[in-house]
């Protein structure tokens, strides 16, 4: 049986009572000694995708990484760091600034690093299904142990993103990208073939839902999930927020490819039971009646959810800032299946690689095409406006 434990957290910001906790749900697992010898050097990786307060759920918790620098420190380790590369396009040392975090570094005396900022090394992956070699943060691969912290939120690509999908900040903002054009999933699990993590603690202190991971609302959830098994902690989180885990198409692939236990009946929960705080995380949905004032159409055949949810979370934002009509009549086309209808009117948009090659199916209809597996929602965006719909 694969340990993971639930503890519930109230509380926010004390570090005093956040160390008590953090402490409990570690014990509940065998201890850092279990994992941690003394003088080791530590990364702690948070999830601080963009410059948005951890009090809205969308970053990771900066006063429980206080409480873990402080525990650490206690036990006896060595150098910490604490490392993050927020999303694409936005500065990391923006999202320090925005809860702390350099202040806090300076504080704690560890080191704040920027991944972006950071030296890469090329590594092998002889495991990869897609990925053989990829540029790794020097940082990380020097350190003797990782401890993930992700914030559990609802995500535009994926229902929810939670501690393997975390460990896509430690790469290259060129490789991100690239992700998305070779697969991101696939990508996500080899990438965790090269940096899983030691420990993972999944930061439901507060933890975002809705049109996550960085809009979305708090979901003022009160839990620490804690394991040394990412995808086991993951598995046990999904379903904390009442998330089908093989929805979460990284975590189902991680699973299938032995990066961990994905099968609860193999995990043993100490603590609390998931009954006892399982909370249904809201997700964003598209009101169908407006979809039909506005004749937009979503023609989909054997599309997978990455797909799916970034095309849909694209049109939940213009829904939400009373922009729908920008895309009055335009048909979307998704997935490797999709059967294309005759005489289709107004602009079609190809979404996905899936359709790059759906083209006399068009029967000359124009097209535009947005590429990516999936695409990047920002970059859906940014297209959708240089096309001018937007
Ligand atoms: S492009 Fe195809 S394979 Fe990639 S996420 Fe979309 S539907 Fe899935």
């Amino acid at each position: 049986m694969v340990p993971v434990s639930i503890v519930k957290c109230k509380e926010t910001e004390n570090t005093d009572i956040l160390k008590t906790k953090i402490l409990e749900s570690i014990n509940l697992i065998g201890g850092f000694k279990s994992k941690i010898s003394r003088g080791d050097s530590v990364l702690i990786k948070p999830n601080l995708v963009g410059a948005v307060s951890y009090k809205t759920g969308g970053t990771t918790n900066p006063f429980l990484v206080e409480a873990l620098i402080e525990l650490l420190k206690e036990f006896g380790v060595g150098k910490i760091t604490i490392g993050e590369g927020s999303a694409v396009g936005i500065k990391t040392r923006d999202a320090f600034a925005e809860n702390g975090w350099d202040k806090l570094a300076e504080r704690k005396k560890v080191r704040l690093l920027d991944f972006k900022k950071d030296d890469f090394i090329p590594m092998s992956i002889p495991e990869g299904k897609i990925l053989r070699h990829l540029h790794t943060s020097k940082s990380l691969i020097e350190s003797d142990i990782v401890i993930n912290v992700p914030v559990m939120k609802t995500h535009d690509t994926y229902p929810a993103t939670l501690g393997i999908k975390n460990m896509k900040g430690v790469i290259r903002e060129s490789d991100k990208k690239r992700f998305h054009l070779w697969g991101l999933s696939q990508c996500i699990v080899d990438l965790n073939k090269l940096v899983l993590p030691h420990i993972t603690i999944e930061d439901g202190t507060i933890g975002m839902e809705g049109y996550g991971p960085m809009f979305g609302t708090p979901a003022n959830l009160g839990v620490i999930i804690a394991s040394f098994d990412t995808v086991a902690a993951d598995t046990v989180a999904a379903e904390v927020m009442g998330v089908e885990k093989d929805s979460i198409e990284c975590l189902r692939l991680a699973v299938e490819q032995g990066l961990g236990c994905g099968d609860l009946s193999e995990i043993e929960i100490l603590g609390c039971k998931i009954i006892d705080v399982k909370k249904k995380f809201a997700v964003a949905s598209l009101e169908e009646s407006e979809l039909r004032e506005n004749n937009i159409n979503i023609l989909e055949g054997g599309a997978c959810s990455g797909c799916r949810i970034t095309l849909e979370a694209f049109i939940y934002r213009l829904q939400k800032d009373g922009l729908l009509s920008n895309i009055k009549d335009h048909t979307f086309i998704l997935g490797q299946n999709v059967k294309i209808p005759k005489n289709i009117k107004g602009p079609v948009i190809k979404f996905g690689v899936c359709t790059k090659t759906i083209d006399k199916e068009l029967q000359g209809q124009e097209f535009s095409y947005i590429q990516g597996c999936p695409p990047h929602p920002d970059i859906t965006s940014l297209y959708i406006k240089a096309g001018k719909l937007y």
